[in-house]
């Protein structure tokens, strides 16, 4: 398959994934390092899938520069099981404050509230979520302060991390911009990320803990909803889901051949700097949701002069291999997922069809 026949994939997730990954999937999928085997029929047990499963966790740590008192999972359920996994293993009978930016962590709210005490320390959901709060109530005692990085849906990314108070747990839902970034774990008491946006296929959510925090997790969980035993079997308590994690191990490689994660986010700086550059340009044609200091690298949504029109600009769009633009179907518009493994000649025939279809419908 040449790459003259892919599409440009504006999807959010699952989402594009750099040619290479799939192209050297595609050259191991029926003889995986002389096995005669693919990675999906190797017993997860056996010598070539440790080293896969292993080799996966030393390069996310080389690219994050996880400290060495962090467990790193692949897990199931995805990032939304993860929304009642966190308050299950680390509030216990206490309460943990949640900063609600979008969807994503009002739904992560939701879904706490179901199985203890939760409180918002801070919510844009008035302003229609297209903004990181100025301020915080914070819960000096609160068992975690949660938040999600960036926004899938309302395309608003957090510039830096919010500042727990002291002894107090961060805890990152950083799902659509995992590994496209620098970041500072040693902030973090706890990071997760579902892995069908920026590292790989739907089916791995990659749970990265701080050791003290493994204490916390009751006696009484079941298994598969325990840090604590999942982190100390490796993963590998049950059957993870190896292709999967084979998968973004190939991923994490692509990354570092990049040169890490400082260059991976300066084409996403680029990329984006792009689009919004177009939005900007358009003399109000083209409306972006987020304002500009939390505007996302990662998902841009943005509106035209009418629902009409919107639905025509991702129709014409996908006849010329512009797809997955439609928005997401709680909010409407349009909305560009712009993901690591997206080239910078997908952005430019996305702007050039905007700036087309200004022209044609201006
Ligand atoms: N958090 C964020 C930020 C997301 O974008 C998504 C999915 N789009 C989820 C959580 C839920 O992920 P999953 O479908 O893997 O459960």
């Amino acid at each position: 398959m040449s790459e003259l026949h892919r599409a440009h994939n504006f999807n959010a997730g699952p989402a594009v994934l750099p040619l290479e990954v799939l192209q050297q999937a595609q050259a191991e999928m029926l003889d995986f390092k002389g096995t005669g085997m693919s990675v999906m029929e190797i017993s997860h047990r056996s010598k070539e899938f440790e080293a896969v499963i292993a080799t996966a966790e030393t390069d996310l740590r080389d690219l994050l520069n996880i400290p060495s008192n962090y467990k790193v999972m692949f897990l199931q359920g995805g990032a939304t099981l993860q929304f009642a996994m966190l308050p299950m293993n680390l509030r216990s009978a206490g309460s943990a404050d949640y900063i609600v930016t979008g969807s994503w962590s009002k739904t992560a709210l939701k879904e706490s509230q179901k199985l203890g005490t939760s409180r918002i320390a801070a919510s844009t959901e008035k302003e229609g979520f297209n903004s990181i709060p100025a301020a915080y109530d914070l819960d000096p005692k609160a068992a975690y302060l949660y938040y999600c990085a960036n926004e899938t849906i309302h395309g608003v990314e957090f510039p830096t991390e919010p500042v727990a108070p002291s002894g107090v747990p961060l805890v990152c839902d950083t799902s659509s911009d995992f590994i496209s970034r620098p970041l500072d774990v040693s902030k973090y008491g706890v990071l997760f990320a579902g892995v069908q946006k920026n590292a790989g296929p739907s089916g791995v959510t990659v749970v990265i803990v701080r050791d003290d925090l493994l204490e916390r997790t009751p006696s009484n969980l079941p298994v598969m909803l325990d840090y604590k035993t999942l982190a100390e079997s490796k993963s590998l308590h049950n059957t993870p889901p190896c292709f999967g994690i084979y998968m973004v191990g190939l991923v994490f490689q692509w990354a570092k051949k990049l040169g890490g994660l400082a260059e991976v986010q300066k084409l996403n700086q680029q990329k984006a700097n792009l689009l919004y550059k177009t939005i900007d340009e358009s003399g109000g044609f083209y409306r972006g949701h987020a304002q500009p200091g939390a505007r996302s690298l990662m998902n841009v949504p943005f509106r035209l002069p009418t629902e009409e029109l919107e639905e025509a600009f991702a129709k014409e769009g996908a006849k010329k291999k512009l797809i997955g633009l439609k928005g997401h179907r709680s909010v409407g518009g349009i909305r560009a997922s712009i993901y690591n493994a997206l080239t910078i000649e997908s952005i430019q025939a996305l702007t050039d069809y905007m700036k087309e279809f200004q022209k044609n419908h201006g």
